[in-house]
């Protein structure tokens, strides 16, 4: 199988997204009269579920931002690989906000259910709501969408209806019956190549992108997972030495 790692770079990310400008794209927020009607034009839905790190996104916010293009930011509360209460993080969504994409809440079900039964409508619109009311208060913004966190792994996609807690699915059956589906799971191309898809000039597309696996530079999967939780590591270190020095502190048994 080849997994492509050169396309999965920031270069080539700014390259995808000026083809679709170029076949005439329009980039719209989910709304399901758009992706219904349409108005005639090619539509595109680019979504993020920021599942390994905020601060990949927001590099993909700036390269949207300096095309023009808006997408919809999908934040996960309960990540292990960042956290969105601590102050870089939330400055980095409040930076996001600010160029102008949507905020949308990555619902992890499994998180509440633990449980292979199928997932129940009301336990979802419960526990969804109360994140999208948190979420709401913290930034101060409205929350519209919800994407499902590992979707297969919690049953929620034979659900597919098309709100929960007020909130539109991402995964609902309306979307995917309009929309040509394309997403980057897993830092590979489970289906179909992305590029391949945009050739083939679909009306209404529905892009999944997770931003830890576009990169400045070719490399495997594992490696960008790792870049992010090095990252973090160093970035929490570098807090703890500052924060030492600062107070002018002794930094026991720091090597350099
Ligand atoms: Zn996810």
């Amino acid at each position: 199988m080849n997994y492509y790692f050169e396309d999965f770079t920031e270069t080539n990310y700014k390259t995808i997204l000026q083809r679709l400008l170029h076949k005439g794209y329009e980039f719209i927020k989910f709304d399901y009269e758009k992706i219904k009607w349409g108005g005639g034009g090619k539509t595109v839905l680019w979504r993020h579920d920021v599942d390994y790190s905020l601060n990949r996104a927001y590099q993909l916010a700036d390269i949207e931002e300096r095309l023009g293009i808006t997408a919809t930011y999908f934040i996960h509360m309960q990540s292990n690989f960042y956290n969105i209460f601590e102050p870089s993080q939330y400055e980095i969504i409040e930076q996001i906000i600010s160029r102008g994409h949507a905020i949308g809440l990555h619902f992890d079900h499994g998180f509440y259910t633990q449980s292979r039964q199928m997932s129940n409508c009301d336990e979802i619109e419960k526990h969804a709501g109360i994140e999208k009311e948190m979420m709401e208060k913290y930034f101060g913004i409205e929350i519209k969408t919800i994407s499902f966190h590992n979707p297969e792994a919690s049953h929620v996609l034979e659900l597919g209806q098309d709100y929960y807690a007020g909130m539109m699915n991402a995964y609902s059956q309306t979307i995917f019956e309009h929309c040509k589906y394309c997403s980057d799971s897993n830092g590979y191309w489970r289906y179909d190549r992305l590029q391949d898809v945009i050739e083939s000039n679909y009306e209404k597309l529905h892009i999944l992108t997770h931003p830890a696996w576009w990169v400045p530079y070719e490399m495997s999967p594992y490696e960008r997972v790792k870049r992010c939780v090095d990252g973090r590591r160093d970035s929490n270190l570098k807090t703890y030495c500052d924060m030492l020095d600062h107070c002018g502190r002794d930094n026991v048994g720091y090597k350099a």
